[in-house]
Formats: structure tokens, sequence, C-alpha cells
């Protein structure tokens, strides 16, 4: 599998090549040359398999360039009853006939990123002592992201963490999630502003060429494509748990910010799963919901987006949504490039009038919907009214879109994405009462914390690296 750059303009790469990378060389994305197909017999092979056999059997297409037993020991190392609470890994819960939730989220931080950054975690550290190397990812999180990317690589031996993030500005349980790791190769950054400022000093940091290529600085952010594919796996599970043949079709129903999630599902979907809809849901940030209705890309400015009550969909621009606009135009690299220059100059582009909208409408199966807070706060307490289950706000955008748009006919799969006990504050105001801790997690706050408060300076976070970088 060859990996081609969604502008076109760089030399094709392997899967192990481009998992360290950020952007390609001319500013696009990593995709793969052609998507790989699932002939019958072999969707069939892999209906009954355990999760880690399933994801090795997804991987494989994609990282192929990857040892096959490495790839294996890895990926039942990854996918373990012990990280994710279930032999299961991501277990079908049936609300209805038709209607379920798959719950992604059982992992080290309660929040279905877990289940890509704990493989990613255990790429890295395959492929740097593979070639004697070291890394030092930087990093700035909202909150999820970045708890989920410590979880993932403390204690990893070649890998250090330095992981901005907004003073005072996340909730207890996250900020205790990240401060409270005692790891040596953990550092939190707490930075006096907001995530934007950040952003802003990882942007600044890699925009010094010379202090990335002195101390080996990555990423582990939402653009990684070993992140994407790890994704596919669950689309999989969710299929062959909520069907019992491989004529079926489901629906997905997909809580989306950065349109990493949804994508994966549009990936397996490419491969061949059978596939009814892709049901992408936005809360008030809604620029993915405008484009699927109208063909109409109008990202935001970081200044225009609102602070929800579903805060890890709370995004400006979705940064994997450009592969799949590539898709979109055929694969031709220039008219992405082209697009994207609208992007910059325009504030965005229209396809309504392209032949790729058509194709979108017609082929792609997505449908989209915006949820609001009052629909956030309805969706918890319906559910637990009426199901006795307790959902997090990210989690009910995602329920509320796809009860909208369900098709009797077909299950819906709704896409579990954090645990409620991530965003007590809303289910109390839903429902009147905390939400509860799973087992591990109680008084976490109270455990001591380790961190450095920093101005936004990008200078003085180089110096901070610089001391404390594995070179
Ligand atoms: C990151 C996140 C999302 C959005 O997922 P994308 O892949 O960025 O679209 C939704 N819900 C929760 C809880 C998240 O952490």
């Amino acid at each position: 599998m060859k990996y081609v750059s969604t502008r076109g303009h760089a030399a094709s790469q392997g899967f192990t090549d481009i998992l360290l990378e950020g952007l390609a060389p001319d500013g696009g994305l990593m995709v793969p040359e052609q998507w790989p197909r699932l002939t019958r017999p072999k969707l069939d092979a892999m209906r009954d398999l355990p999760y880690p056999r399933l994801a090795f059997e997804v991987l494989r297409f994609f990282a192929d360039d990857f040892p096959g037993g490495e790839l294996k020991s890895l990926v039942d190392r990854t996918y373990t009853a012990q990280a994710f609470g279930t032999p299961e890994i991501t277990p079908l819960h049936t609300l209805e006939p038709n209607l379920h939730l798959l719950r992604l989220s059982n992992g080290p931080t309660l929040a279905f990123k877990d289940v890509a950054m704990q493989l990613l975690g255990n790429l890295f550290e395959a492929v740097l002592e593979r070639q004697g190397r070291r890394l030092n990812v930087l990093g700035a999180t909202s909150g999820d992201t970045g708890g989920a990317a410590e979880h993932a690589l403390r204690g990893k031996a070649r890998v250090n963490v330095f992981m901005l993030s907004p003073n005072g500005r996340m909730s207890p349980f996250q900020r205790a999630q990240m401060y409270s790791l005692q790891d040596a190769n953990v550092f939190n950054v707490a930075i006096e502003g907001a995530f934007d400022d950040c952003q802003d000093v990882v942007k600044a940091v890699n925009l010094d060429a010379g202090f990335k290529m002195r101390h080996a600085v990555g990423a582990v952010n939402s653009i990684n494509w070993a992140r994407v594919v790890a994704q596919v796996v669950y689309y999989f599970k969710g299929y062959f748990a909520a069907t019992r043949s491989n004529d079926e079709q489901v629906s997905f129903a997909v809580p989306s910010g950065n349109f990493g999630n949804v994508f994966a599902g549009y990936v397996a979907k490419r491969m061949g799963l059978p596939v009814r809809r892709l049901v992408l849901a936005t809360n008030e940030n809604d620029v993915l919901d405008e484009f699927f209705r109208t063909g109409r890309y109008r990202p935001r400015k970081t200044s225009e987006v609102h602070a929800t009550s579903s805060p890890s969909m709370d995004i400006s621009k979705a940064s994997n949504f450009e592969r799949f606009i590539w898709d979109a135009v055929d694969q031709d690299g220039d008219k992405v490039a082209w697009l994207w220059r609208q992007v910059d100059e325009e504030g965005g582009f229209d396809l309504s009038t392209d032949r790729a909208w058509e194709k979108i409408e017609e082929d792609s199966g997505f449908a989209s919907g915006r949820s609001t807070h009052a629909d956030r706060i309805a969706t918890i307490r319906l559910v637990n009214e009426k199901y006795g289950v307790l959902i997090d706000p990210h989690t009910a955008d995602g329920v509320k879109i796809g009860l909208r748009l369900r098709e009797g006919r077909y299950p819906t799969i709704c896409l579990e994405t954090a645990l409620p006990a991530k965003f007590d504050e809303t289910i109390v105001e839903a429902l009147g009462r905390h939400a509860p801790r799973p087992p591990g997690f109680e008084g976490i706050e109270d455990r001591p914390q380790r961190f450095d408060v920093m101005r936004p300076d990008p200078e003085a976070v180089k110096r901070y690296i610089e001391e404390r970088a594995r070179d």
C-alpha cells in the first residue's frame, strides 16, 4: 500500500514512513493510493473474529510494510480486556430493536480516542525501536486528546510527551487525568491562556524547522493516518454485532468534530462494509452539517467558535475533511489544492454546482444534522428514561441526529464517544444527579498533580523542551 498526498505533489510513501509525520510536504494529507476492497468471502471470514484479530485483518491492508508477526503481537498487546474493560473492546449495547449504542469509551481515559491512541503508542514504540530513533511529541489539548495521548505514551522508552493545556480551563476530572500522571516522560505544561494560545505556541515551535529537526519534534494529532485506520476497525465490529448476515445494511450516527471518526466509517464503506448511511452530527459548531446540507464549506475563524457543552466537538475547521474531498473530486490533487486556496483566500468553497456534489449526495452515504445544548439535555434525559442508559453530551448529539434521520428498516448504531463521568456538570443539569464514576476513577481529583505553569511564549517553551528532550 502506497500513500500519496491529497494535493498530489509529494512522493509516495509507505505506512511506516508516514506514521510519524504530520502534513505532507506539499501541505496536503497522506491517503492510500487506492482503497482496499474486501471480497465477500473475506468479509464472511471476518464476522466472528475477536477484536484483536479483526483489528489485525483490517490493519494489515494499510500497514502492509509492517512485519505481520510484529503487527499481530502489537495489536494483541493493545486491545486487551485489561485496558478496555471487556474482551469485546467495543461492545454493542442494544437500546431497542434496530437502535444500538457502540461503546467506544471504556479505555484508560474514558473516551473513544483511546481506541486509536493506545495503538498509536505501541506503533510509535515499535518503529522508533526498529529505527533507533527518539521522539519528542508536542501537542496542545483542550482536554480529551491530550489525556488519551499521555496515557498511550506514558512510560514508553523512546518518547517524551510535552502537552500544552489551558491553565484552569479544563474540567477538574480532565485536569486530574493528565496532571496526576507521574511518569518521567510526561510533561504537562499549563499555559496561562486559552486553548488557542496553546495551539499557537505549538505552531510557532513547529515553524522553527531547525529546532524541530534537532529535537525530533513530532505530533499525535487527528490527521495522523494510523489513528484513522485504528478507528475503521470498530465500524466492522459494530456492523457484525448488529447484524446476522453480511447481506444487511446498517447506519452509523457519529458525533463529529475533526471528521476523523466519521471518516473512518467512510473508509470502512469504501472497503466494502455494507454501510447505508453515515449520519454526521455536529453541535452548534456546524461547519460540517452546513457542508453536507448545502455543498458549501465555510470553516470559521477561531474567534467564532462557540464554547458548548460538547466541548470536544468545538472546532473551527475539520482537519480530516480534506481527505474526504480528495476522494469526492476523484482523487484530483490539483483540484484539492485549488479548493484549499479558496479556503485561504476567500474563506471557503462551494461544491454545490460541481460534479462532485452529485456523487456526494448520491453515493457517499453522508447525511447530517446539528444539535444544540437543549437537544443534548433532552436526549440525555430521553435515553435515561426510556432505556435506563446514561450517555455523555457528545454521544447525545449523535443519538439526537441518529434518531431524527433514522430509517426504521435499518439498524442505527450510535457511537458512544465518551463516558458521562467526564462531563458531570451537564449530567447534573440534565438529571439532577452526578454521573457514576467507573471503578478506579474515584477521587482522582485528589491525587498529587505534576505540571508546570508557563506564559504562552514559544521561546520559553522551546527552552523547556530543550532541557528535557530525548535526543
Ligand atoms: C474528539 C471527540 C469527538 C470528535 O471526533 P472527531 O474524530 O474529531 O470528529 C467527539 N466526541 C468526543 C468525546 C471526542 O473526544
